[in-house]
């Protein structure tokens, strides 16, 4: 047994065994005991008061030299049941660096019935899929996914794991690191492996993105990383590619997930989706105030394009944060960026420079967006951006 309840401790309180994920630990005469089936994830002893779960002999087991952990694992992402676009780039980044390293990529995938999933994250690039199906796994929570992830990396001992940086990704990761007692590099935007040593190089920009940081987590396993949505590229699906489906049989005990969903409450989202978008009409502070920004609204209107904004366009409440491009918003990719009223800071231009054709209507000429864009209209925009909308309506007039 992994994990050992230390007797003299335990008052019998029973707080371990309402936490316990899988119904391993029971109390017995007022003790705790530890079931046959525990995985040891360790949620006993994140709740346990006087301190009377004792991990070490599975710390000690599960803590060998990082030559004990091998090939990459992906952690896949659904919402309401299906495969996030994020988790197939994630797998075409993790095939490239397993491909490097001459080691296997798995994905990790739980949900209620996610048998279906498999077979597209076998064609996505995955040799392996480990699958955890059971209805309490239908929707994210915290606890119950970093227990089933603590005993499936701790089991099969990944030298890599890579999740997404999404809101999922980024409650996940953390807590994860933690319980794994390895390190996390949180939002990478690159990752490459070392030449000399196969250690996994994490890239990401630092000081508000004035210089890039290379970090890496050379002592403890697994190496991991939280990665950028919409920043790696998805591989087109092999729909011959073969793979192995390995299904985890667990007991999850209602009882021990402390979290209940007791209805869902979505967020308006806007028409067209900006990631996907195949343009994108952004505006950002130059609009000076929320009545102004409509004609951002009107310009994306006629050209069928999704509407973005700069950070202070936000903050300023003028439009909805789903909008926000940049460091701490979407990252976008878009055939054509048009950027309104945005001076193109650093943190902004990380999430746009990846778009096909850049313009920027600016009254400044020195505006670093102004840089990086394709055609740099100088002048006042709301004489530019009005005059684009008519010369547009004018011209479906005509066709
Ligand atoms: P400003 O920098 O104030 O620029 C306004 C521009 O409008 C100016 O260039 C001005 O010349 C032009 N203008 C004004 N009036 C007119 C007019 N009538 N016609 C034409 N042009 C006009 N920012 C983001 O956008 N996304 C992020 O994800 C993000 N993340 C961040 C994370 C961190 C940790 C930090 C520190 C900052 C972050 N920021 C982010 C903020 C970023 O540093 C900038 O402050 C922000 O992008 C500025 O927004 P802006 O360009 O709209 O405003």
């Amino acid at each position: 047994m992994d994990i050992q309840v230390v007797r003299e401790m335990c008052t019998g309180c029973g707080e371990c065994e309402q936490a316990c994920p899988f119904g391993q630990i029971a109390v017995v005469d007022q003790k705790a005991k530890i079931l046959d089936s525990c995985v040891s994830c360790g949620a006993c002893r994140d709740v346990c008061q006087p301190g009377a779960i004792d991990l070490s002999p599975f710390l000690d087991n599960e803590n060998p030299s990082p030559d004990a952990y091998r090939d990459i694992f992906v952690f896949a992402e659904l919402r309401e049941g299906e495969l996030r676009e994020c988790s197939l780039e994630l797998l075409g980044e993790g095939r490239r660096l397993a491909d490097k390293l001459h080691q296997e990529l798995a994905a990790v995938v739980f949900g209620d019935d996610p048998s279906g999933l498999c077979r597209p994250l076998i064609s996505h690039g995955a040799d392996r899929v480990y699958m955890v199906d059971d209805a309490n796994l239908g929707f994210y929570r915290t606890e119950t996914y970093t227990a089933l992830l603590t005993a499936i990396v701790t089991r099969y001992r990944p030298s890599i794991l890579l999740l997404s940086a999404t809101t999922t990704g980024r409650d996940l990761a953390p807590r994860l690191a933690a319980r794994l007692g390895t390190g996390l590099t949180a939002d990478c935007t690159s990752l490459e492996i070392e030449e000399e040593t196969g250690v996994l190089l994490q890239n990401l920009p630092a000081w508000g993105g004035k210089m890039m940081a290379e970090i890496k987590t050379p002592d403890h396993r697994p190496q991991m990383a939280t990665v950028r949505p919409h920043v790696m590229r998805k591989q087109e699906p092999d729909p011959d590619r073969e793979g192995e489906v390995i299904e985890i049989p667990v007991q999850i005990n209602p009882r021990g997930i402390p979290v209940k969903r007791l209805k869902v409450v979505k967020e308006e989202q806007p028409t067209t989706s900006i990631e996907q978008a195949e343009i994108v009409v952004a505006g950002g502070r130059g609009l000076q105030g929320p009545e102004q920004f409509a004609i951002i609204e009107e310009l994306a209107d006629v050209l069928g394009a999704a509407v973005g904004a700069s950070r202070a366009a936000v903050d300023e409440g003028w439009t909805s944060h789903l909008c926000q491009v940049g460091q701490t918003g979407k990252t976008v990719r878009p055939k054509i960026y048009v950027a309104c009223g945005i001076s193109g800071a650093i943190q902004h231009c990380i999430g746009m420079e990846g778009s096909g054709t850049i313009v920027a209507i600016n009254k400044d000429r020195e505006a670093p967006i102004m840089r990086i864009a394709d055609y740099a209209l100088v002048g006042d925009l709301f004489q530019i951006v009005p005059a684009l909308i008519q010369a547009v309506r004018t011209k479906r007039r005509r066709n």
